[in-house]
């Protein structure tokens, strides 16, 4: 474990019926107040309207920006900072999953930012202030809601990639079970896999000797797994609805983070494949991690066997450590498959013509990875096993 700091501003209020505390949290920063959301979810289900009459009760001046697509566009994201600018917006307000959140954290860092959008995202230029933003959290899955990063797709460009600033910690956000009733079964899904996947990728990491992170890792993991094939056949069950929840915003706040850094080697390589093929996030996860876990069984077996034995109940008796380590990973690849979730490339149609793109973008910042550096021989092997 490794000398660490640890901050988390953001406000988190959590449970049924919470909107009620909408008003009160957004109108501390101003009146007018930009909305965000996505391709109509919000719409369907209700609570575009519990939104806008708590806002109008309020009196405060509203502003939308609507139609933020999954795999956020850089596009959209100046749409709304040159809306900020233009109209004077005090704060914003992202109603929605991790893409309208991470849109949002573009927004308002944009809105007060004189150059190109895209130099933030590329690290070319550094925040030194944002406009601030509270969020409704819509889906399970990214952790968005209580972080400081966001992922953003330059369309034009055909690249993917996160960033992040403490100026763009949510001022708070509300999670209510009742607003994610409505999350189609893939999506739910796909939730799930994102946020285990947040979870590996901080167990497989830099630092020796974390027991205490190991144990709130493993346990985080042990409830979504208990939780996902009950919730799967029970779409609108408060209770469970209420557990995945709370272990998405969890498995990437900071808490399981401490003292390393995590790998993120998976997440990279996903990223250049939905940069060239615009397919879910976690889809394109639930296909690359267990290809990557077998890539790098060896560097550490013992770590994988101790995930298999605490995660996935793997029984050790008369087995090898590599033994041990291979049933995991098996266990994981059957757990994903039995929740539907994609298990190749060619789920979605990507055959091998465009791999070597996709490994010319997985590289693009270098060398990556901090269990294990990949190289760009690795991830074509990589991607090569997934199709
Ligand atoms: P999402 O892209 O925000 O949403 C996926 C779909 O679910 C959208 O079509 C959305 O529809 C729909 N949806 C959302 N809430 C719904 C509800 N309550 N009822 C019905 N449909 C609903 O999904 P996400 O997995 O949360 O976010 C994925 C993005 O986050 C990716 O770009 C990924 O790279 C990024 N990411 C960010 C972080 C981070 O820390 N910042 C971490 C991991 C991944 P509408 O558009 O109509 O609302
Ligand atoms: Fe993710």
């Amino acid at each position: 474990m490794n000398a660490f700091s640890f901050y988390n501003p953001v406000k988190l209020i959590f449970g049924k019926g919470q909107i009620t505390k909408l008003t009160e949290e957004l109108t501390q920063y101003g009146k007018k107040v930009l909305v965000v959301y996505g391709g109509g979810s919000i719409k369907k289900n209700g609570l575009y309207e519990q939104v806008m009459s708590a806002l109008k009760e309020a009196n405060m001046e509203v502003f939308e920006l609507a139609g933020v697509e999954p795999n956020p566009r850089l596009s959209t994201a100046k749409r709304g900072g040159d809306l900020c600018k233009k109209e004077g917006i005090d704060v914003v307000l992202a109603v929605g999953g991790g893409s309208v959140i991470d849109c949002t954290k573009l927004i308002v860092a944009a809105a007060k930012y004189d150059g190109d959008a895209w130099d933030i995202v590329t690290r070319k230029a550094i925040p030194t202030e944002a406009l601030p933003f509270g969020t409704i959290l819509t889906l399970a899955a990214t952790g968005s809601e209580m972080n400081a990063g966001s992922v953003i797709t330059n369309e034009e460009t055909q690249e993917k990639y996160g960033w992040g600033n403490p100026l763009v910690f949510p001022k708070f956000s509300i999670l209510d079970p009742v607003n994610t009733f409505s999350v189609p079964l893939d999506q739910t899904v796909y939730g799930i896999v994102d946020m285990m996947s947040h979870m590996f990728e901080q167990y497989y990491n830099e630092a020796t000797n974390t027991p205490v992170q190991d144990e709130m890792i493993e346990g985080v993991l042990r409830a979504v797994i208990e939780t996902a094939p009950k919730l799967v056949k029970d779409l609108e069950n408060y209770e469970l609805r209420k557990t995945i929840l709370f272990a998405g915003t969890l498995g990437l706040n900071g808490f399981l983070r401490m003292g390393y850094n995590g790998d993120w080697a998976s997440h990279n390589i996903e990223h250049a494949v939905s940069a060239v093929y615009d397919i879910p996030h976690a889809g394109g996860l639930a296909i690359i991690f267990p290809r990557w876990m077998r890539h790098n069984v060896n560097v550490n077996p013992e770590r994988f066997a101790k995930l298999a034995q605490k995660v996935f109940h793997v029984n050790p008796v008369g087995k090898s450590t590599e033994e041990i380590a291979m049933e995991g990973i098996d266990r994981l690849a059957e757990f994903w498959a039995s929740l539907d979730a994609p298990t190749n490339l060619s789920d979605y149609n990507i055959d091998d013509s465009k791999i070597d793109l996709m490994v010319e973008k997985a590289m693009a910042l270098g060398e990556y990875g901090n269990f294990n550096k990949l190289n760009a021989e690795d991830t074509k092997q990589i991607l090569t096993a997934c199709l």
